[in-house]
């Protein structure tokens, strides 16, 4: 198999960096579609319209309606036609930027995604989450390019919610973590070959900068304030892992924290919180790692807020029988935990989740009771 490296064209990170984005998407489109919700676009509608105004650029504004259905990407795919947009800026979260870019593939036009939270990979990746009108993953979809230009201003990161920036560096620690699983047993990434060294130094930077800055970015943004920390963890959870994700591919964290939805008490939990418990048990199912690294993640995980225990993730006391579909699903066909260099049983990855939440649990016990002198 080819080693395969797949990235946005260009990728633009500062504070205040939104009054620049006329300039910046002038060089792609001249008739840009702007896909946002209301409450995104109380928040950076002003700043962002006016730069586009700026620039001469004649702007369709869209109300995003909340989810990344078929019918929405639809719906956004019909006016961008008619208002013959040559590109679509999707601005928010992950629904509303993997919607611009479904509409984007059906109608040719190229594509921009400003992240207002750096929760998740969808800024920079090729991929298209769907979800139903009830809100339930229906698997994704690459459209085989990846956006033209992904804008960050760490400003906006820094005034959203904390713990969307928290769930951001749960996804961002499972990159590397991922990663080397399936470059040990040369699995295939996201971008249809097997990964780069390249993609590997990403995965490992984003890593090493969550363990070193992680904790200080947390506290600054809890503030609001944008510091060297806050512009550090931003480019790990959106750059280093939205393109070691796709380019170093994933396995067992993330398929337990697709499964964890499946239970009714964790549907509020955001993607990356979920992927926090999920590389805890992937930490407990594998052979080769050491115990000391183990203790490092965890801990790290505890320090800044994200799942390590059942009781975290709404699932105090959950019995071994409602965490069997997920140990099933786990081991079956096509599962991601196929990376690994050792069989996945239904038994081993519940024994590994039980493993993790009493991992989670006594390391809690350690990190908040006072240390005697
Ligand atoms: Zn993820």
């Amino acid at each position: 198999m080819n080693a395969v490296l797949i990235a946005p064209h260009k990728y633009v990170q500062g504070s205040d960096v939104l009054a620049e984005a006329g300039s910046l998407i002038a060089a792609i489109g001249k008739k840009p579609l702007v896909l946002w919700d209301k409450k995104v676009k109380a928040i950076v509608g002003k700043t962002l319209l006016a730069s586009l105004a700026a620039a001469k650029l004649k702007v369709t504004d869209v109300a995003f309606k909340g989810d990344s259905t078929h019918a929405e990407a639809d719906r956004v795919a019909g006016l961008a036609a008619k208002a013959k947009a040559d590109v679509i800026i999707g601005v928010g979260g992950g629904k509303a930027l993997d919607t611009a870019k479904a509409a984007a593939a059906a109608t040719k036009a190229r594509v921009v995604t400003i992240p207002t939270i750096a929760s998740n990979d969808s800024p920079t990746s090729s991929y298209t989450v769907w979800y139903d009108e009830k809100g339930n993953c229906m698997g994704f979809e690459s459209w085989g390019v990846n956006p033209d230009l992904v804008l960050v201003d760490t400003r906006v990161i820094a005034n959203g919610p904390v713990q969307a920036f928290v769930a951001g560096m749960g996804d961002a620690l499972a990159t590397w973590i991922e990663a080397r699983v399936c470059l040990q047993t040369r699995s295939p990434n996201l971008a249809g070959g097997v990964s780069t060294q390249a993609a590997m130094a990403l995965a490992q930077l984003a890593c090493d900068i969550l363990l070193e800055y992680g904790l200080e970015a947390k506290r600054a943004v809890e503030k609001k304030v944008v510091t060297p920390a806050v512009e550090k963890v931003v480019e790990a959870n959106v750059l280093l892992s939205g393109v070691g994700f796709e380019s170093g591919g994933v396995a067992t964290a993330h398929m337990i924290a697709n499964c964890l939805p499946s239970l009714p008490e964790c549907h509020k939990l955001m993607h990356g919180q979920e992927v926090g418990f999920g590389i805890i048990s992937q930490l407990c199912l594998e052979e080769d790692v050491e115990v000391e690294e183990i203790y490092e993640i965890v801990d790290f995980e505890i320090a800044v807020g994200l799942p390590v225990t059942f009781a975290d993730l709404g699932l105090a006391g959950v019995k071994r029988s409602r965490l069997e579909p997920i140990g099933k699903i786990c081991a079956g066909e096509g599962s991601l935990c196929q990376a690994h260099p050792f069989k996945v049983t239904p038994e081993s990855v519940v024994d590994a989740m039980i493993a993790a939440d009493a991992l989670g649990t006594a390391r809690k016990r350690l990190t908040t009771e006072p240390q005697r002198r």
